[in-house]
């Protein structure tokens, strides 16, 4: 924490130290031991810099114990700031979301769904959502796969792996051939249907991660391989 000479920022109330999971995802509460932390002026500014959205989210009310003293400050042995809970001494830990999510495929086919729900509504995406607690990733496309389109599919592996750090989310998607077509809207999609690559509406492609997912495939199955891709979306300037 380096030198301290600032005004107490923080009274943590007594509790042994332990982490539990929280019953929402990614986020983890922490509680130490009684401490009163300050904070040097240099490091009260370090935080103010912080954008409390862009990293973490809004908190007004902590999550384990309703109280409205929640303050935005480094704990003691951290390096950045965290809501921290002046009333039961929860330290709120926010980590990046997981989206999973697939690209079916049929022949020289791939599935889209248009979009019934904000963002980007009435646009076309491939099927991915958030993963959820208790399953794995893979387990996780199959469920949107099913949710978003009806759609059946067989994976065949791990396809792209997209880090989009200036909202927090990882993209993992599977590419998967369809085992029938019995696919059709689920009750976020408009509309499901599959598309030739010169088919493809590419300027009405919600996201970029989709768009750069679809290009990979169409340029690998012209190589016949399909190697694992990775990359970063980073916001447009
Ligand atoms: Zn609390």
């Amino acid at each position: 924490m380096g030198a301290v000479v600032g005004v107490p920022t923080l009274l943590y109330l007594p509790f042994c130290s332990f982490n539990i999971a929280s019953p929402l995802p990614n986020v983890i509460y922490g509680f130490t031991g009684f401490k009163i932390v300050e904070l040097h002026k240099a490091e009260q500014g370090r935080t103010d810099g912080w954008n409390r959205r862009r990293y973490t989210g809004a908190m007004k009310f902590c999550s384990h114990c309703g109280s409205d003293a929640v303050s935005f400050a480094i704990p003691e042995g951290d390096d950045r700031p965290r809501h921290l809970c002046g009333g039961c001494g929860a330290i709120h830990y926010i980590n990046p979301r997981v989206i999973v999510g697939s690209l079916p495929y049929l022949g020289d086919r791939v599935l889209l769904c248009k979009r019934a729900i904000e963002p980007r509504l009435g646009l076309w995406t491939l099927p991915a959502g958030f993963m959820e607690n208790g399953e794995t990733s893979e387990e996780g496309a199959l469920r949107e796969s099913w949710e978003e389109a009806r759609a059946n599919i067989r994976v065949d592996d791990l396809y792209t792996i997209y880090d989009i750090p200036h909202i927090n989310q990882v993209y993992l998607m599977y590419r998967g051939e369809l085992t029938d077509t019995n696919f059709g809207p689920g009750p976020e999609s408009l509309e499901v249907e599959l598309f030739h690559e010169e088919e493809i509406p590419w300027e009405e492609i919600a996201f970029p991660i989709m768009r750069e997912t679809l290009e990979h495939y169409f340029s690998d199955r012209r190589e016949g391989r399909f190697p694992l891709h990775r990359g970063v979306i980073h916001r447009k300037l």
